[in-house]
């Protein structure tokens, strides 16, 4: 394994749509170990292969000690709102008020190819999205409500 760099805003691959990713093998897994060193060498809830440069539809979760790795998720359904302050591995100084979803089922493929399914609410939900949208382009900047100035 090894740690991989993680890119900045501003970096022009954080903002393209990764490819979905067709071979789960040694490379797939290669890389989603990666992320996983990267994610527990920083700190945080998630990552998105984009924000280690490979554009792929990947990305990890980490949320209350489980790891999910995700490959080609898609949202199949959504409900209410909540907003909730959120920040990103890729944005250094601020973070941010977003209104996202309160309740989300995601469907996915694990590491192997098999199909699963999340049903995820809250903050877990929230980390979800954030991490699904990296796969899109998009951070929350983009749709945060306020901006919160890190101090520290
Ligand atoms: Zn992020």
């Amino acid at each position: 394994m090894a740690k991989r760099n993680i890119i900045k805003m501003g970096d022009p691959l954080l903002r393209k749509i990764s490819k979905p990713v067709e071979n789960f093998d040694d490379k797939l897994h290669q890389l989603l170990d990666d992320m996983a060193e990267t994610l527990h060498a920083v700190g945080g809830l998630g990552l998105a292969a984009p924000q280690v440069g490979i554009l792929r539809r990947v990305c990890i979760v980490e949320y209350d000690d489980v790891l999910y790795e995700l490959v080609n998720p898609q949202l199949t359904s959504s409900s209410g709102k909540c907003v909730d302050n959120e920040g990103c591995l890729s944005v250094v100084g601020f973070r941010g008020l977003v209104e996202r979803p309160e309740k989300i089922d995601v469907r996915y493929y694990d590491r192997n190819g098999n199909l699963r399914e999340q049903h995820a609410e809250g903050y877990f939900a929230r980390v979800f999205l954030h991490e699904m949208d990296h796969l899109d382009g998009i951070l929350f900047p983009d749709k945060m409500i306020k901006k919160i100035i890190d101090n520290d």
